[in-house]
């Protein structure tokens, strides 16, 4: 597929990102164990070889169930490095501003005092205590523990974005939602915003939300829904970034919630092409996936075509 991942304002774009000096191409790399959500191995599809900031990163999809994901992608160690040094200097090259702890903190802020006006009516009662897994600094948990008068606890693999979170007095754990061990311990009310396309493993991530969420409680999780990023781009390539090893849809955000033993009970859409969705437990069911795999086909279509077209 040619490459056309850059634009007209590529140029000046694709010198800030030189200039950061970050060789995509020469990181280690892993081939995936098999798709996310469906466990099938060998049914994918190509569909980019370049991502919007013109790395190297090929971008396949699941012939079987619709799953689009990077492989082979960054190891698990390559992802830690590349979120300590490289990532909010990327895309602050990519986007020509600058984006730091501080404009996230007060995007965030924004973004947590929207969900807990959407939320509030849709919980089944008010939530004594709010678990935030990818949580960062707090920011999002502390606004909705205030919102909607709960306790706060703030799950996160760094450790100094954690400690803003402790100083403001909420309860903090270090590490990675599929490796964390809750005890007996559930939450009212459990967040994964703007975090299940970072994740590095999708399916194991909401077992373990699933898990914590208390009986008669909710989750609330968001995507990055690649229908509508695609609508809005044009270009596969343009929807592809190295910081998402995952690009969700409706239809493969609902299959992993069903296998996981959520419900979907509400949703709602952002401007920016996020799509959330309200989760109550629920048993674990298996998603049509015959349905799924006809979906992966009209999709993959959808994307020649345009692939053509450009
Ligand atoms: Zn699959």
């Amino acid at each position: 597929m040619l490459a056309h991942g850059m634009h007209a304002e590529g140029s000046t774009v694709a010198k800030r990102i030189a200039a950061l000096g970050y060789d995509y191409g020469a990181q280690a790399k892993e081939r995936s164990a098999g798709c996310n959500l469906c466990g099938a191995h060998g049914h994918s599809d190509a569909v980019a070889e370049q991502d919007r900031y013109g790395y190297p990163a090929t971008c396949v999809v699941c012939r079987r169930c619709g799953l689009a994901y990077l492989s082979p992608r960054l190891s698990a160690t390559g992802y830690t490095h590349f979120y300590a040094g490289v990532y909010r200097p990327l895309v602050s090259a990519y986007h020509g501003r600058r984006i730091d702890a501080e404009s996230v903190q007060l995007e965030q802020r924004g973004y947590a005092a929207r969900l807990a006006t959407f939320l509030r009516p849709l919980l089944p009662f008010p939530p004594r205590t709010i678990l935030d897994v990818g949580g960062s600094t707090g920011v999002v948990a502390g606004v909705l523990a205030a919102r909607l008068d709960a306790h706060a606890t703030v799950l996160d693999p760094a450790p100094d974005e954690l400690a803003v979170a402790a100083a403001a007095g909420m309860e903090t754990f270090a590490g990675l939602a599929e490796d964390f061990d809750p005890g007996e311990r559930s939450w009212d009310l459990v967040l994964l915003c703007q975090t299940i396309d970072h994740l590095l493993d999708v399916g194991a991530t909401l077992a373990a939300l699933r898990r914590m969420t208390a009986a008669g409680g909710r989750a609330f999780v968001d995507i990055l829904d690649l229908d509508l990023v695609l609508r809005r781009e044009g270009s596969i390539e343009r929807a592809v970034k190295v910081d998402h090893p995952f690009y969700l849809t409706r239809s493969t955000a609902a299959a992993f919630f069903a296998l996981s033993g959520y419900m979907i009970v509400a949703e709602c859409l952002s401007d920016d092409g996020h799509r959330g969705f309200v989760l109550a437990p629920a048993p674990c069911a298996e998603p049509d996936w015959p349905a799924l795999g006809a979906g992966a086909e009209e999709f993959l279509d959808r994307l020649w075509a345009l692939c053509r077209r450009s």
